[in-house]
C-alpha cells in the first residue's frame, strides 16, 4: 500500500494550493482546481461512480455499495485540498526521511531550522516509521493533503476489494477549509449522506468531536481628525489612540489564546486598522460552550461601552456575528459516528482518544447543517509551518481504521423516513 499512497501524498503536495482570503472566487486560487482537477481524474481512472466536480470545485464520487442490505445510512469521507495563507505552499520540495532515527531532523534549503524531539514530542512516536517534511522554506500541507491521499487510497482500496460488504460510500474533495469557507458553496443534497467524517486530524487514534462555538466581533471607533497644530483647539479625538485603550482594557491575563488552553475561550483581537479618523478592531469570540460564549459578547461589549463613557465625542459601534457552533450539541444526540469510529480504530489496534479542537473544522458547520461529521486522524503534524511532518505509516493506518468503519457501518439501519 506504501508507495501508491506515498507517490500519491508526494504529488499532491507539489501543486501550491494555498487559499487566499482576499479573493471572491471559489475556489479561492487556480491551484486549487488544479488538484481538484487531477483527483477528478484520478477517480475517474479508478473507475469510482459518479464522478462529478460542481461549478465551485467540489470534488465527489461514490463507492458502490457490496451488502444487499438496503437501508444501510450512506457515510461520506471529506478532505480539504487547500493550504494555509499562513505560510508559503510555492515549490513545495517534499523530502522523505525513510526509517527514521528518533534524533532531530535538519532541513536542505534551510540550515537554521531543525525538528526536534524536544520541542515536537509527538516524535517520539514516530521512531523507525518514514517520514515526509518540507525542505526548509515553505510548509508540506500535510494538512490536509494527507487527508486527500488516505480518503483517495481508501477509495481504491474499497474499489478493489469487492468482497468487503459495505453500503454506499461518498468522497468529497473541498476547496477553502483554511479560510473558512470550505462547506459554503456545498449542496449536501447532492453529497447525499447520513453520516460523514474529515480526515484532518493527528495522531494515529485521534477522534475530534467536540470544536469551539465561535463568533466575529468587529469594533469601529470613529475619532474626529484635526490639523494636529489646531487639535486642542479644534478637539481633535484619535481613534487609533482609543484602539489602544480599547485593547489595553481587555482581560487579557484569563481570556487571551495565549494565557488559555483545555475548555477555556478567549477573546482574541485578530486586526487593528487605525488612523485619526476611524480605527477598525477585528476580534474572534470563542468557547465550548454558549454560556461561555455569551460571556465573552458581555465582556467585549462592556468594555465598548467602557471606553464609550470615557470619550463622549466619539462613536463607537461593536458588531457581533455567528461563524459556527460546537459539533458536540448535535453529536450528543446520536453518538453512533463516533462511537464506530472508535469502535473501528480498536478493531485495528489503536487505541482511540478523543481531541478537543480548540477551533473550528469543516464538520463543525456540516454538523450543524444536518450532517454529522467528526474529525478522524491521519498523521498530521505542526501544521501551517516549516516544521510539518508527517509519517507514512500513520497515513496508512487512517486507510485501514477507515475500511474497517466502512465495514461497520453496514449493521446499522436509516432512520426511516415518514
Ligand atoms: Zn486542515
Amino acid at each position: 500500500m506504501s508507495d501508491t499512497l506515498l507517490t500519491r501524498f508526494l504529488r499532491y503536495v507539489q501543486i501550491d494550493t494555498q487559499s487566499d482570503e482576499t479573493s471572491k472566487t471559489c475556489p479561492s486560487t487556480p491551484g486549487q482546481l488544479l488538484l481538484l482537477e487531477m483527483l477528478k481524474r484520478e477517480l475517474g481512472a479508478m473507475d469510482a461512480g459518479d464522478v462529478k466536480m460542481t461549478k465551485h470545485g467540489y470534488v465527489m464520487a461514490s463507492i458502490p455499495a457490496t451488502t444487499r442490505k438496503s437501508d444501510v445510512p450512506t457515510i461520506a469521507f471529506f478532505a480539504h485540498v487547500d493550504t494555509s495563507p499562513d505560510c508559503s505552499g510555492k515549490g513545495v520540495k517534499p523530502i522523505v526521511h525513510r526509517n527514521y532515527d528518533g534524533g532531530a531532523l535538519k532541513f536542505a534549503d534551510n540550515p537554521r531550522l531543525v525538528l526536534d524531539p524536544a520541542t515536537s514530542p509527538e516524535l517520539s512516536a514516530a521512531k523507525g516509521k518514514d517520514l515526509v517534511t518540507a525542505s526548509g522554506t515553505t510548509l508540506l500541507g500535510s494538512d490536509d493533503k494527507a487527508g486527500v491521499a488516505v480518503v483517495m487510497t481508501l477509495a481504491e482500496e474499497l474499489l478493489q476489494n469487492t468482497k468487503l460488504k459495505h453500503g454506499l460510500v461518498r468522497i468529497c474533495f473541498t476547496p477553502d477549509e483554511e479560510i473558512g469557507r470550505g462547506v459554503e458553496k456545498l449542496d449536501l443534497e447532492m453529497l447525499g449522506a447520513e453520516a460523514a467524517y474529515t480526515l484532518d486530524g493527528g495522531s494515529p487514534g485521534e477522534i475530534s468531536w467536540e470544536t469551539f462555538s465561535a463568533d466575529a466581533a468587529e469594533v469601529t471607533i470613529n475619532g474626529l481628525s484635526t490639523h494636529p497644530m489646531e487639535a486642542r483647539a479644534k478637539g481633535m479625538v484619535n481613534a487609533a489612540y482609543l484602539a489602544g485603550k480599547l485593547l489595553a482594557a481587555l482581560p487579557r491575563e484569563r481570556y487571551a489564546p495565549e494565557t488559555t488552553g483545555g475548555r477555556e475561550g478567549f477573546i482574541h483581537p485578530t486586526r487593528v486598522d487605525g488612523r485619526v479618523e476611524q480605527a477598525v478592531v477585528k476580534f474572534i469570540l470563542r468557547d465550548f460552550e454558549l454560556a461561555g460564549l455569551a460571556e465573552k459578547r458581555r465582556i467585549l461589549q462592556g468594555v465598548c461601552r467602557g471606553l464609550q463613557a470615557s470619550e463622549p465625542r466619539a462613536a463607537i459601534r461593536c458588531r457581533i456575528r455567528k461563524q459556527y457552533r460546537n459539533m458536540a450539541y448535535w453529536l450528543r444526540k446520536d453518538m453512533r459516528p463516533v462511537a464506530l469510529a472508535r469502535e473501528a480504530f480498536a478493531a485495528v489496534g489503536l487505541k482511540p482518544y478523543d481531541q478537543l479542537v480548540r477551533g473550528g473544522t469543516d464538520g463543525s458547520r456540516l454538523t450543524e447543517m444536518g450532517l454529522p461529521t467528526p474529525n478522524l486522524f491521519c498523521g498530521e503534524h505542526n501544521a501551517h509551518g516549516l516544521l510539518e511532518w508527517v509519517a507514512v505509516q500513520d497515513m496508512e493506518l487512517a486507510v485501514t481504521a477507515c475500511t474497517k468503519l466502512v465495514e461497520l457501518w453496514k449493521h446499522e439501519s436509516k432512520p426511516r423516513s415518514l
